[in-house]
């Protein structure tokens, strides 16, 4: 056996209990592996389907004790544990991804600086922490994309700005907190890549996911081939592989990528993580992206994931429990949805829908593009979700 390996029948540890914790601790559970979810909420998606379920903050030093002890490695769901957490963990057991590479996907500008020094293509930004600095400002950043540095998800914490004086009210409304501004580019596509990176420096991918974001938060995903071009594609993976070697990553990380109308390839940021846009592993791909997770934070070896079936994944958001009008919530229809064939139900076992709020995932395989398409179509016009 090689060294470090964590075989089944241990206890893995992760930090959050939302969605992502929740899949993870199913993945594991497959496995054979028992787990530990930190989180201080009772009924945290995660929490709720885990071994071990301890109710802290991520700070709390005895909760982070009592993880520790519990289990033989941990990794994180959740990109705003303080990094410092997992520093400490790290004291005593293996944790994966490292506080440091979690750190820089925490801050845009520190997330930023990492991909110039790899040499990857950004869109044009510049870092606004002073007053001073804002006056400063190149006005050809205009119109853009002001964005909190750190904490900002599903496209909060973020304002579009068209003039010097609408910038500057965006920063005082955001609390003249760190902010990046990021030129507003003129987008074709959005698309995202999962590596997973092993101890050993062995790196793994998953196919070149297309996505369609509606409101600042995921919509759709699309994996088959033909998605999108070739050669963009084989650009993304390379992209993808240089920032995760230049972090020393080791854990699932996702890198979301922006192409132009001019066919140019821009990375926006890292999540270190698995996605959202990384779902449909779970149906259509040998090893998801979750399975994957479990394997890095083990030791276990990566073997490279191999797509067998076309796929499309269509979020499932609290607005669709109010599609039908009107302020009581009313379950969308499921049974009428899996009566197509290739649907895969992913709900996260959230009791209250919320308008933009994660409540699951549906994932369409078949075995051509265009069927899967035309049975996401469907699926997507029950559900109420609009075309794409
Ligand atoms: P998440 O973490 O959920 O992916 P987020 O809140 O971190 O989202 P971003 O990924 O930065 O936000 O932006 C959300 C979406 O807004 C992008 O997927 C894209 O559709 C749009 N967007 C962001 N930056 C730009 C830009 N510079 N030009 C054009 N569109 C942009
Ligand atoms: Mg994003």
């Amino acid at each position: 056996m090689s060294e470090g390996v964590i075989l089944p029948g241990a206890t893995l540890g992760v930090l959050g209990g939302g969605q992502l914790g929740r899949m993870f601790v199913h993945a594991a559970q497959a496995m054979g592996y028992f787990t530990a979810v930190l989180d201080p909420d009772a009924d945290s998606p995660a929490g709720l389907v885990s071994h071990h379920h301890i109710r802290t903050g991520y700070d709390d030093p005895q909760g982070l004790a009592a993880l520790a002890q519990a289990c033989a490695a941990v990794t994180t769901e959740f990109e705003n544990v303080p990094a410092a957490a997992l520093d400490t963990l790290a004291r005593s057991l293996p944790v994966s991804p490292a506080g440091s590479a979690v750190a820089i996907a925490q801050d845009r500008a520190r997330e930023k600086a990492h991909f110039v020094q790899c040499g990857v293509p950004v869109a044009p930004h510049a870092v606004i922490e002073t007053p001073a600095q804002l006056a400063a400002l190149d006005a050809a950043l205009l119109p853009g994309i002001l964005k909190t540095a750190r904490l900002g998800y599903d496209g909060k914490g973020q304002a579009r700005v068209r003039t010097p004086g609408e910038l500057a009210a965006a920063w005082e409304q955001l609390g003249r907190v760190p902010c990046v501004l990021e030129q507003m580019l003129p987008l074709a596509h959005e698309c995202s890549v999962i590596v997973a990176r092993g101890r050993d420096g062995t790196v793994v991918h998953l196919p070149v996911q297309r996505n369609l974001h509606r409101g600042g938060i995921l919509a759709v995903t699309e994996v088959y081939e033909g998605n999108l071009p070739p050669a963009l594609s084989s650009q993304a993976l390379a992209a993808a592989k240089s920032v995760a070697d230049g972090l020393q990553y080791v854990g699932v990380l996702c890198v979301e990528f922006f192409v132009l109308q001019d066919g140019r390839l821009v990375v926006n940021e890292i999540a270190p993580r698995p996605h959202n846009s990384g779902h449909y592993s779970q149906d259509a791909c040998d090893v998801s992206q979750f399975a994957l997770q479990v394997r890095c934070m083990a030791g276990l070896p990566l073997t490279p994931p191999r797509q067998h079936s076309p796929a499309i994944m269509l979020n499932l958001l609290g607005d669709l429990w109010f599609a039908h009008g009107g302020d009581a919530p009313a379950s969308p229809a499921w049974d009428r949805v899996l009566a197509l064939p290739g649907c895969h139900l992913h709900l996260y076992g959230k009791t209250q829908p919320k308008r933009g709020r994660k409540m699951g995932h549906l994932n369409v395989t078949g075995s051509t593009a265009e069927q899967v398409r035309a049975t996401a179509l469907q699926a997507a016009d029950i559900l109420g979700i609009e075309a794409f």
